[in-house]
């Protein structure tokens, strides 16, 4: 019943997956992210799907998700990258999360929840060495990891830190990798050092360390520049059905505030999509969709829940018919990364951006 329907291609993860494997090579693990949804891609199935593969952790960035993998059975080492509230110590540690910590609070709030079950907190302790959001200055990283090992109950399983420029800046990549080195340098070598992105597991080889971390890759789509470097394959695409076709005249508007005019006698196609699926508004006058092999532009504003377009005369486009947002249609090929081009954003938010009530369909 479904008119929206978003199908993610589990071949295609395989085939990501692999090649992160490959790149990162040796014994250096993987962490598979699958936070938001697992990039819009869905939780458990694409969860499922790494597990097979031998993914060495998942990467979360919200504890419901955890437990939601839990109770779904995963056994897997669970990596939370965001922050810890002492309100979620207990969970962390009852979920046997591998909490990323940045301060003594959050190690406190661990201890304690892990001394009153009798248990270990797992901790990876982030290093910021310039991403400027979570993680102990470089400077502060040495008092932090002495308190962390004061703490009886709590056990360094990993130390990392986050690059916020690996898919732009090389030089600063390898800058900041160097200052993590260096901040580490006195520690342990059987804790698990990790640095590496998307973007750095394939531009930048000395950030893979002991883990590596890739989310956006898995998905098939490119971080910025690394398009040549490497052969992704997208796993997901978003096809809904034409609902409607009209007859529109020369002048005619289109949309709301009448934005768009027909610059001849032509045809409108509606689709039932719209930005609150997901469809960016920002693809008004821009954004192009495929049916029948065949782009069509978007005429007029996206509305919530329907899209106009100008489909020309004769098209022989009717009602039932498959129009494709995102993915492959005859010849076609419309990408997320297209999509972010036109929005002024990333592809991230393109695949994230749809709507969680939108059916997924694996094959
Ligand atoms: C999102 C995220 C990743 C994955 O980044 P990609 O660019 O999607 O590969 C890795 N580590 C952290 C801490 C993140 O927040």
């Amino acid at each position: 019943m479904d008119l929206i329907k978003a199908e993610i291609d589990i071949s295609a993860l395989r085939h990501n997956f692999r090649l992160a494997r490959k790149l990162a090579g040796g014994k250096t693990l993987v962490c598979a992210v699958i936070k938001d949804n697992a990039y819009g891609h869905g939780l458990l199935p694409v969860a499922a799907v790494m597990a097979d593969e031998g993914a060495d952790f998942l990467a979360i960035a919200d504890l419901s998700d955890a437990e939601k993998l839990r109770k779904a059975g995963f056994k897997l080492p669970l990596l939370n990258i965001s922050g810890l509230l002492p309100s979620q110590a207990s969970g962390a540690v009852s979920l046997n999360v591998s909490q990323s910590v940045s301060n003594a609070d959050e190690l406190l709030a661990l201890d304690r929840a892990a001394g009153k079950q009798k248990k270990c907190a797992l901790v990876h302790v982030e290093v910021d060495c310039g991403m400027g959001r979570l993680g102990v200055p470089a400077a502060e990283f040495s008092a932090l990891f002495e308190k962390a090992k004061s703490l009886k109950n709590i056990f360094v399983e990993g130390i990392f830190t986050h690059f916020p420029s690996a898919d732009t800046d090389l030089p600063v990549t390898r800058k900041q990798a160097g200052l993590f080195k260096e901040t580490v340098r006195q520690c342990p070598a059987n804790i698990i050092y990790h640095s590496a992105n998307s973007a750095a597991l394939i531009n930048c080889p000395e950030t893979r360390m002991d883990m590596v971390r890739p989310g956006l890759m898995l998905y098939g789509l490119y971080p910025s520049g690394t398009e040549k470097k490497i052969r992704l394959k997208p796993a997901l695409s978003l096809n809904t059905s034409v609902i409607m076709v009209k007859k529109a005249r020369k002048g005619d508007r289109v949309s709301y505030n009448g934005t768009y005019r027909a610059k001849k006698d032509t045809e409108l196609a509606a689709l039932p999509i719209g930005y609150g699926d997901g469809f960016s508004r920002l693809l008004s006058n821009a954004g192009e969709v495929i049916i029948k092999g065949k782009r069509y532009p978007v005429a007029g504003r996206v509305c919530m829940d329907l899209t106009m377009l100008d489909i020309g005369k004769n098209s022989g486009i009717k009602p039932g018919d498959e129009a494709t947002l995102i993915g492959k249609n005859g010849g076609e090929n419309i990408t997320a990364s297209e999509i972010a081009l036109k929005c002024k954003t990333i592809p991230y938010e393109v695949v994230c951006g749809i709507n969680k009530g939108i059916k997924r369909i694996y094959f």
